[in-house]
């Protein structure tokens, strides 16, 4: 039998995996505690694992970790992250300090299917659900890259749809998560969805938190850009939301771009605040960040501050999301996988 890798292994999943080979079940723990914890994937290290068993840890697991193809930094110290995913695909993942946070935005597909119009990965079909280890392998290549900016929020909202890969992302968010290895909360891991309704319950379950795109403040601009809309519409996503908040009694953040003369009007406003006032929630407002072809504009930031002001006015927990590296082409919506082909980026990486 050839090796797998260690890193597509919740708990769970390799409690079962020592069980069906006569192992001992607690051997799960130890090894999450030797790799995760500690780092240490050689196995003669692991002192306290028998020797014959140290033996066998070669034949079983493979400890590989996506390459990274480019490592850029933005002038506001924003990183971006390149990552091979084979069959020539790659992912990028984006390091974003602030203050003493340093938040990860994670990838959890090549490409997405949910083609929402404004949106740079939404260009390029899905080619791709990553697999647990390729996931794990962004934040663990990230960590082990930036051993100065411990690693304190994750948030999924790279390029891909969470909830359309939800079996690898939830695996994922499990093996962070978990006690004996990294043992990150659940409460500083984000799952953003562009509404796929029916896989909300499986947020609400995993502990971590919920952003919603919503983009649009009624059905018809909803429809527009983001073709999911018309499967679940925003009554059926704002029920979801809710249902997720008397399960968890977490808020809700719902992100809006702003996309100029589409989205971005004080009617638009007004509306976004009664459709959202009832859902304990705070509104994060994203000025569109532009990319070749788009057809879109971002505000003049005037129409921002206005828009911001006008919910703020009408009593909404607000906030704008700081554009952070732009210049390296990470912003939101900005991540695509043929992003390495564009101009800016091969200047910036010489
Ligand atoms: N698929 C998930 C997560 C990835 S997108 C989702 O849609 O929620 C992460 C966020 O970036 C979403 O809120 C999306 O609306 C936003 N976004 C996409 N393209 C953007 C762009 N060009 N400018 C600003 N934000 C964008
Ligand atoms: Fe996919 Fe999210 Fe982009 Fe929509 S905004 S195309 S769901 S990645």
């Amino acid at each position: 039998m050839g090796t797998v890798n260690f890193y597509d292994f919740n708990m769970s999943a390799l409690e079962q995996f020592f069980v069906t080979r006569g192992e001992k079940k607690f051997r799960a723990q130890q090894m999450f505690q030797w790799v995760y914890a500690r780092g240490i994937t050689d196995p003669e290290q692991m002192t306290n694992l028998s020797k014959a068993f140290r033996a066998e840890i070669p034949q079983l697991f493979s400890f590989d970790l996506p390459q990274t193809i480019k490592h850029l930094s933005s002038v506001d110290g924003t990183q971006k992250f390149l990552f091979d995913m084979g069959d020539n695909m790659s992912v990028e993942s984006v390091l974003i300090p602030s203050g003493d946070r340093n938040t990860l935005c994670v990838s959890s597909e090549v490409g997405c299917n949910l083609a929402c119009k404004f949106c740079f990965t939404g260009k390029q079909k899905l080619l791709k659900r990553l697999s647990v280890s390729q996931i794990m392998g962004q934040f663990l290549q990230v960590k082990q890259a930036c051993p100065d900016q411990p690693i304190t929020n994750i948030v999924f909202m790279g390029m891909g749809e969470p909830l359309d890969n939800p079996e690898a992302v939830f695996a994922s968010i499990e093996i962070l998560n978990n006690t004996w290895g990294l043992n990150l909360s659940r409460k500083k891991i984000t799952v953003s969805t562009s509404g796929l309704v029916d896989k909300i319950p499986l947020v609400s379950k995993s502990g971590a938190r919920l952003a919603v795109s919503l983009n649009g403040s009624n059905d018809r601009v909803r429809s527009d850009v983001m073709p999911i809309n018309k499967k679940w519409n925003i009554k059926a996503l704002l029920d979801a939301c809710l249902e997720h908040y008397r399960a968890t009694n977490d808020k809700i953040t719902f992100e809006y771009v702003l996309l100029a003369g589409v989205t971005d009007s004080l009617d638009h406003a007004r509306e976004l605040y009664h459709l959202t006032k009832n859902v304990p929630c705070k509104l994060n407002i994203i000025p569109f960040n532009e990319h070749p072809d788009s057809g879109y504009q971002r505000p003049k930031d005037s129409a921002i501050d206005r828009f911001q002001h006008e919910l703020i006015r009408l009593g909404a927990h607000v906030l704008r999301r700081k554009t952070m590296g732009r210049d390296i082409f990470a912003a939101c919506g900005q991540l695509n996988s043929t992003a390495n082909k564009h101009p800016q980026l091969e200047t910036l990486s010489q």
